[in-house]
C-alpha cells in the first residue's frame, strides 16, 4: 500500500477578499487539516442517545467505521436504523438535548471533532466536512435565483462582492453539469426539475471543496433515470476531487454501481461491513440477505418482493441478545440472550454481527443460481 498522498486537486481559483465580518471570524478560527495515509475519518464506538418523554432511545451504540481519499462507503439500512444520526454526528449539528454523544470518537485527519470548539467546527462544516440533507429538495429558498443562493457560500464563506460570487456560482453550475448555467443562474428553484434541483443542492455542498461529502438518501425523491444521473455525478466529482463519499441509503440498488464498501446498520448497529462485490453476490447477516431480497428485480416483474417481516425495534426497548433476532429466520436460542454479537472479522476484509453467518453465507449464491434456473425453464 502506498502512503503517498495523490496531488492535491485542481482547486478552481477562489481569490479570498476578507470582507464580511463572517468570513474574517472563519479564517481567524480555520486550520489546516492534512489526510494521514489517506485516511480523512475514523469514527470509533460511536454512541448516541436520545432522552425523551417516552424515555431513552438509543440510536448509536457503538458504531466504527473509516473512510479514506477516493473511496465511497455506502451505508444501508431501513428507516430508522440511525444512519441520519451518525451523519449529523459527524457533522456535529446533532441538537443537545435531545440527542447526547455518550461516547467514542470522531476523527478527522487525526482530531477528534467531538472535543472542538464550536468555533473551529464552524470552519470545518462545509468547507471539510459537507452534507446534504435527507430533505434537500425542499430545502431551496423559492424567492432567491439558484445563482444568488449557491453565491450566498462565497460571500459568507469567502467575503467574496457580489460579481465574484455569482462569476463562481455559474462555474460551480457548469462543474455539477447543468446546462446553459449562464443563463439559468437567474432562473429561481421552481423553474428546475427534481433532478436539476438536486444538482444545485450539490453545487452548494462541494463550493468550498470539501474532503469529506455525505449526502443522506440523496436520490430518494427521485425517479430511476435521474437516481441513476445523479449518483453518476457525484462519482465524477469525487474523481475530480479525491473526495471521501458516504452515501446514506435504504436500498442498495441504488449504490451498487458507485460504492466501494458497504456498512450495513439495525438499530444503531453495524451488522455488516463488506467490499460492494462480496456482499452483493454473497451477504453474510441475515438482515443483509433479507435487504437484497427486497431489491425489485427486471426479471421477476410482478412478483411480490420477500420484504423482510415485521418491524425494526423501538431504540427505547431493544430486545436483549442479537437486535434482529426477532425477524431472524436463522435464529436460534443463542441468539435471544445476553449482549448482542460482535462485529467479527470472518476473512477478506469482511466483518458480520451473527452467531449463524457460517449459515448466511452461500444462501445469496445459492438462491441467485436458482433464479437463473427458474429463467432459463
Ligand atoms: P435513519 O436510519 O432512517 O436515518 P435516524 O438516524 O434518523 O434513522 O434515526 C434513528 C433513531 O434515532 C430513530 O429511530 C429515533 O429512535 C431516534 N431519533 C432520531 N431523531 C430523534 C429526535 N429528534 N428525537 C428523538 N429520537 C430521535
Ligand atoms: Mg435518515
Amino acid at each position: 500500500m502506498t502512503t503517498m498522498n495523490p496531488p492535491a486537486p485542481a482547486t478552481p481559483a477562489v481569490p479570498v477578499t476578507p470582507g464580511t465580518r463572517a468570513a474574517r471570524r472563519r479564517q481567524r478560527f480555520a486550520r489546516s487539516w492534512t489526510p494521514v495515509d489517506r485516511t480523512l475519518l475514523q469514527v470509533e464506538d460511536l454512541h448516541v442517545e436520545f432522552r425523551t418523554r417516552d424515555g431513552v432511545a438509543r440510536a448509536i451504540n457503538g458504531v466504527s467505521f473509516e473512510l479514506h481519499q477516493d473511496e465511497t462507503l455506502a451505508v444501508l439500512g431501513e428507516s430508522g436504523s440511525g444512519k441520519s444520526v451518525t451523519a449529523q454526528a459527524v457533522m456535529g449539528i446533532l441538537d443537545t438535548p435531545p440527542a447526547f454523544v455518550t461516547g467514542g470518537a470522531v476523527k478527522y485527519c487525526g482530531t477528534d471533532l467531538l472535543t472542538l470548539d464550536e468555533n473551529v467546527m464552524q470552519t470545518v462544516r462545509g468547507a471539510e466536512i459537507s452534507m446534504i440533507f435527507q430533505d434537500a429538495l425542499s430545502s431551496l429558498n423559492p424567492v432567491f435565483t439558484v445563482g444568488w443562493q449557491i453565491a450566498e457560500m462565497f460571500r459568507v464563506h469567502r467575503g467574496m462582492n457580489r460579481r465574484d460570487a455569482e462569476e463562481q456560482a455559474v462555474r460551480l453550475m457548469e462543474r455539477v453539469r447543468i446546462p446553459a448555467a449562464r443563463e439559468r443562474v437567474h432562473n429561481y428553484p421552481h423553474q428546475f426539475s427534481g433532478g436539476m434541483r438536486q444538482r444545485i443542492m450539490i453545487a452548494m455542498a462541494i463550493a468550498l471543496d470539501p474532503h469529506v461529502l455525505i449526502a443522506d438518501e440523496p436520490t430518494t425523491a427521485l425517479d430511476v433515470t435521474v437516481q441513476a444521473q445523479i449518483m453518476e455525478l457525484l462519482k465524477e466529482l469525487q474523481a475530480e476531487s479525491h473526495m471521501g463519499l458516504i452515501l446514506i441509503t435504504h436500498d442498495l440498488g441504488v449504490v451498487a454501481d458507485v460504492a466501494d464498501r458497504i456498512a450495513v446498520m439495525y438499530a444503531g448497529r453495524l451488522v455488516e461491513k463488506a467490499d460492494v462485490f462480496d456482499l452483493y453476490r454473497d451477504p453474510a447477516h441475515p438482515y443483509t440477505l433479507g435487504l437484497l431480497e427486497s431489491i425489485p428485480r427486471l426479471d421477476q416483474q410482478g412478483e411480490r418482493l420477500n420484504a423482510i417481516g415485521g418491524l425494526p425495534p423501538n431504540l427505547t426497548r431493544i430486545p436483549a441478545g442479537c437486535p434482529f433476532h426477532p425477524r431472524c429466520r436463522f435464529g436460534t436460542d443463542v441468539c435471544r440472550v445476553g449482549e448482542p454479537p460482535a462485529l467479527l472479522d470472518v476473512g477478506r476484509g469482511r466483518r458480520v454481527a451473527c452467531h449463524h453467518y457460517d449459515q448466511v453465507l452461500g444462501r445469496g449464491l445459492l438462491e441467485a443460481d436458482q433464479r437463473s434456473e427458474e429463467g432459463t425453464r
